[in-house]
This record gives C-alpha cells, sequence and structure tokens, in this order.
C-alpha cells in the first residue's frame, strides 16, 4: 500500500475522533495535527465533502455528517458498550452494527409519523430485538436522488416507521415503486460494503456496479434499485 495521503489521513480522523468523542473535529485540530494553513484544512475537508465521505454545515467549514455520524442531535440515538451517538437517519442507525464489526448496538429512535418509541438491537450480524415488531426502515427517494442533495435526503426521507400501516398515512409515503420499506435485518446487509471499512485508512466508496451487484444479490432487483 503506497503511503496514506494527508486526506485520507483526515477522512480517518473524523471517523475516529467521531468514535471515541461523539463529535467531529474542528479546523482548529486539523490544522495543528497536520500542520496546515487554515484555507489547506477547509479545502481537504471540501474534496471530502464532494467525495462523499462527509457533509459540512453549507457555507461553513463545520463538519455536520459523517456517514454514519451526526455532529448534531437527530431522533436516531445509537448506545455501543462504550457511548452513545446520533445517526443521520434510520439506515445510517443500522449501520453502525456493520461498521463496527457486528459489536452490539442498540437504536432508540421514533415512529416518523406518531412518534411512538422504536428500540431495535443489532447483535451478532442481526436484529435480536425489534420493538414494535413490524418497524420498518422507510426509504421516500430513489437510490438517483439520495446525492441531489444529501443532508435533505439523510434528514428528511430515510426513516422508521412502527408498521407499514403508519407508513402510508404519513406524508412523506411514496408511490411504491419510487420508495422502499426495508427490515433492520435488510439494512444491515445492505450496510456491508458501505461501511464495515469506514477506519480503514484506504477506505473506498463501492462504485455502481459493485453497488449494483449487492443489491442483485440481496434479492433488491426492482426498478427502484438502478442506479
Ligand atoms: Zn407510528
Amino acid at each position: 500500500m503506497n503511503a496514506p495521503t494527508v486526506t485520507q489521513r483526515i477522512r480517518r480522523l473524523i471517523f475516529e475522533h467521531f468514535d471515541r468523542h461523539g463529535v467531529p473535529p474542528v479546523v482548529e485540530q486539523l490544522m495543528v495535527e497536520f500542520s496546515l494553513a487554515r484555507d489547506d484544512a477547509a479545502e481537504i475537508l471540501r474534496e471530502l465533502d464532494a467525495a462523499r465521505h462527509i457533509a459540512l454545515v453549507r457555507g461553513t467549514a463545520r463538519i455536520l455528517m459523517a456517514f454514519p455520524y451526526s455532529a448534531i442531535a437527530t431522533p436516531f440515538r445509537v448506545t455501543t458498550k462504550e457511548r452513545t451517538y446520533f445517526a443521520n437517519c434510520a439506515w445510517d442507525a443500522v449501520a453502525f452494527h456493520a461498521m463496527l464489526d457486528e459489536a452490539d448496538v442498540t437504536v432508540d429512535s421514533a415512529c416518523h409519523h406518531c412518534a411512538e418509541p422504536i428500540h431495535i438491537e443489532m447483535r451478532g450480524g442481526s436484529a435480536s430485538v425489534v420493538e414494535p415488531a413490524d418497524a420498518i426502515v422507510y426509504l421516500a427517494l430513489k437510490p438517483t436522488q439520495w446525492w441531489e442533495d444529501i443532508v435533505t435526503t439523510c434528514s428528511n426521507t430515510m426513516v422508521f416507521f412502527s408498521s407499514e400501516a403508519h407508513r402510508d398515512a404519513s406524508d412523506l409515503c411514496a408511490p411504491p415503486e419510487q420508495a422502499a420499506s426495508l427490515t433492520p435485518d435488510q439494512v444491515h446487509a445492505l450496510s456491508g460494503p458501505i461501511y464495515r471499512t469506514k477506519f480503514a485508512v484506504d477506505y473506498a466508496r463501492p462504485g455502481k456496479d459493485e453497488l449494483l451487484a449487492h443489491f442483485a444479490a440481496l434479492g433488491l432487483t426492482g426498478e427502484y434499485w438502478k442506479l
């Protein structure tokens, strides 16, 4: 392996910092740690944003999201043996289990329709507790739309419902071919190639062909899953 670039090392530091402290590092920490001028540190953060590793607060060099971590409070609370985190969306909450080598993860959230508590325990590669039992993860936009505005997508369109009935009663409910309803186990399987190696310095997001093959291997082959 080639020596990691500063951009790769900063990406990994962001994830390690979230892991240890529950919040992202600030630009000044990167300036000191990597001997960078402010503009150069900010430029690297913008590169990581453009490469879809993180999302910045618009118009700033402040880190809002490093998928699956959120820097601000959200309805997607994740608890590990060590600490509590906020995830960006329902998918990101379940994805902590894949990212953390299938360590025990508890997700506490709420139905997007009625705010009823939803409690999920991910253990050894599957959901050992899902309360209420019919709770689903709902993706209200198609994959081709996710990155048009990822902050909006994560914040507003990837949610939990306590049941399909509450999904159907919600304003968010889209026509079936334009949305996906998944079980926590399906979301865990979906997360593997995207989240499993987030802490590796040479982490790369899977390409389109790799993702399509992964969707197909999980039986996710309908019109919705085209990229
Ligand atoms: Zn509900």
